[in-house]
């Protein structure tokens, strides 16, 4: 069924993350950006929020790892990202640098990407000294070399990824930090020549259409089979309501984005992933000036990944067999398991010619 006209005035989200417990710790206490966290989680109905005398976060560990887990994915924490996580770090092959709103996701999918890269119970901390995160961008706008100057991606200007570490539209009911970051960018205090970018599985997209963002935030949404989606993908908006939201923005005047993740070849993978692409098509149908990306990543674990995964989520039938996989080393000697040449190939044959048959609107940035 074709996508209805879009009214951008009465969106609303079909999931929305409200944590259980906020602790906000002593540095973050008194900072401008906190009093408006607590206003929005007075907003969306949080009654237990706690000032810790200290800016260690305790009590996080619950009787079983099964408890540590679901206490720690429904726990915002308030904390003051230290000045060695301030300095935004070239993040290819997304953008030139990265910058951290904040670490940790509350939703709960079982091959999920910062596994293995945060240490500790998944609680989701956001970074309450805004300004400061901010600042990278003013620090660092004409450096950079991972899109910038590119032939292919050298209009962009110097890009900002933020989601890294976290899925910064999952929180943003009742952080507000995107909102800051957008509105703040799209009035060019840190020039004109910056682009904000962050991927999402989210569709709280209600505030974000009326920012003022001046085209200079691109908003990607994490796209997928539907039987990836619905069996691996927990917590986070089906896929229609993220092709909804991304027809909102869209109208909305964002540069827009997809990030076609983990491909996985599963049983009928073409039909499934074409139909995806005949779905996206649909749901941009007629927005003008459409500015589409594409970003493609394959299934990959490593063997720090697959044993947090397992133990978070450990009935999960996602395959993480090593013997079926081919080991990628990377730089610094580490190890991840990508799927063997003879895969890849078909996979990535597949998605060049199918994109553009189905939606040769979007420009394709990287496959990987
Ligand atoms: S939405 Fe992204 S960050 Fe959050 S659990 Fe899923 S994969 Fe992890």
């Amino acid at each position: 069924m074709p996508f209805q006209e879009t009214d951008l005035t009465s969106i609303s989200p079909t999931r929305l993350w409200v944590p259980k417990h906020v602790m906000i710790t002593r540095a973050a206490a008194d900072l401008p950006h906190t009093a408006e966290i607590i206003r929005r989680c007075g907003r969306a109905g949080v009654d237990d929020i706690r000032f810790l005398s200290g800016n260690a976060l305790t009590g996080l560990r619950g009787a079983s790892d099964r408890e540590t887990y679901a206490s720690a994915k429904n726990t915002l924490a308030v904390v003051v990202a230290p000045p060695s996580a301030l300095k935004p770090q070239p993040i290819p092959p997304s953008a030139d640098w990265r910058i951290d709103l904040a670490r940790g996701c509350p939703a709960h999918c079982q091959y999920c990407y910062l596994a293995g890269s945060l240490q500790g119970p998944p609680v989701t901390r956001v970074h309450a000294n805004l300004d400061d995160v901010l600042e990278g961008i003013r620090t660092h706008a004409g450096r950079g070399s991972v899109t910038r100057g590119t032939l292919k991606r050298g209009d962009e200007g110097t890009t900002f990824e933020m989601s890294c570490y976290t899925d910064p539209l999952a929180i943003e009911n009742v952080t507000g930090s995107l909102a800051a970051a957008i509105s703040r960018v799209g009035a060019g205090e840190f020039g004109s020549d910056v682009q904000l970018r962050f991927t999402t599985k989210f569709d709280d997209v209600g505030e974000l259409v009326t920012l003022d963002h001046g085209r200079r935030t691109r908003i990607r949404f994490s796209v997928n089979a539907a039987e990836v989606a619905n069996r691996f993908e927990g917590g986070t908006a089906r896929m229609p309501a993220r092709l909804a939201a991304l027809r909102a923005v869209a109208t909305a005047g964002y540069r827009v984005g997809l990030t076609i993740a983990p491909v996985m070849p599963v049983p009928g993978w073409r039909e499934q992933y074409g139909a995806l692409l005949d779905d996206i098509s649909e749901a941009l149908a007629g927005i003008p000036d459409l500015d589409l990306t594409a970003e493609i990543i394959t299934h990959r674990f490593t063997p720090a990944s697959k044993e947090v995964l397992l133990g978070w989520y450990p009935r999960t039938k996602l395959e993480m067999d090593e013997d079926s996989r081919s080991q990628k080393r990377s730089k610094f000697g580490g190890v991840k398991y990508v799927y063997p040449r003879q895969t890849m190939a078909e996979m990535r044959g597949w998605f060049t010619e199918e994109l553009e048959r189905r939606l040769p609107a979007a420009r394709p940035l990287y496959w990987t």
